[in-house]
């Protein structure tokens, strides 16, 4: 029989205690890494559902895909716009991005952006060039001018064409690159309807903190607009989204060079819907804002270039 001297014990005690240790530190990493699997896991299917998403509109927690038409052009700020834009594009995985150049061909700028944001697979780049009798000149005001109009029909054309091989609801809103958006605006816009276009209050237009629908028993029953309220739709292009089944039933739904200035909205909405068939959405929240970016000076770029020197962004692209 073998007789544990008092040091023997010692030892075994304290192996039995590194063993409990042991044990209770397998536990802790086996939860941890557990608790890491299922995170990513859940990560990575709500990737999934978006970015294969060929065959369905349906994307995850059930929410609609919403197709964001950004009409954008080349010019200084053109980066910082989509830069701003593509990590709202992050934060809101039900969104898919149809960009549309204004221009010959998609660039590289653009297509760089996408790809460093990691939206490659929820975007699509296309391009469509203003007729040169539309386009604004540098001494035109920007009012002067319909602004978007071939870019935005070309969008509609391609999403015609991607929901016809894919049944479910979808959205379609015009979101232009130099407003302010919230995610929570996207949130709300997953609301509407099948066979509905959803309008809200948009910040920092018409001369106004904001325009915004009149709502009374959840129905649109007017606008508070001030500049042209008798326009059959008195809201900014920021203030509304369409069922994208609206652009099936009405096939021909497009905008148009030959209205009248500030009717753009109103031309593509009575195409599609009636004042009365509106869906009011966060009517007392403003989550967007028609903010404008002022065109940055060049006036000492350009005596760089004057006095032979190279370029303040030689090497990069701003
Ligand atoms: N836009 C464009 N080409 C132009 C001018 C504007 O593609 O020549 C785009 C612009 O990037 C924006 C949308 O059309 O996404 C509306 O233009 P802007 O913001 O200048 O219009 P506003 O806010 O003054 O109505
Ligand atoms: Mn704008």
């Amino acid at each position: 029989m073998t007789k544990y001297s008092p040091l023997t014990r010692k030892m075994s005690n304290e192996v039995r205690i590194s063993q409990r240790k042991f044990i209770a530190i397998v536990i802790i990493v086996v939860i941890l890494l557990i608790y890491t699997l299922t995170r990513s896991s859940s990560c990575d299917s709500k990737e999934f559902t978006i970015n294969n998403n060929q065959q369905q509109s349906q994307s995850l927690d059930n929410k609609p895909i919403i197709y964001a038409i950004t009409p954008t052009y080349a010019r200084p700020v053109q980066k910082a716009e989509l830069t701003r834009l593509s990590h709202v594009f992050r934060l809101v995985p039900n969104l898919f991005w149809v960009i549309v150049e204004d221009a010959d061909e998609t660039s590289a700028l653009v297509r760089n952006l996408v790809n460093r944001a990691m939206l490659s697979q929820r975007c699509v780049l296309l391009n469509a060039k203003t007729p040169t009798n539309f386009k604004l000149s540098k001494r035109d005001p920007h009012w002067s001018k319909p602004r978007g109009v071939e870019q935005r029909n070309e969008a509609l054309k391609w999403i015609r064409k991607k929901i016809k091989h894919e049944p479910g609801h979808s959205i379609v809103y015009f979101m232009d690159d130099d407003n302010s958006y919230s995610t929570e605006l996207f949130e709300e816009m997953s609301k509407i309807e099948r066979m509905r276009v959803g309008v809200w209050p948009v910040g920092l237009v018409g001369a106004m903190k904001v325009e915004k629908p009149i709502v009374e028993n959840d129905k649109v029953v007017g606008f508070n607009s001030v500049w042209r309220p008798e326009r059959p739709f008195p809201i900014d292009m920021a203030g509304f989204a369409i069922s994208s089944d609206l652009f099936e039933a009405n096939p021909s739904a497009q905008f148009n060079y030959e209205v009248e200035k500030g009717y753009q909205e109103s031309e593509i909405l009575r195409q599609v819907t009636t004042r009365e068939k509106l869906q009011p959405i966060a009517s007392n929240q403003i989550l967007v804002w028609h903010t404008r970016t002022e065109a940055s000076k060049m006036d000492n770029e350009i005596k760089l270039g004057k006095k032979g020197l190279p370029p303040s962004d030689e090497g990069m692209i701003i």
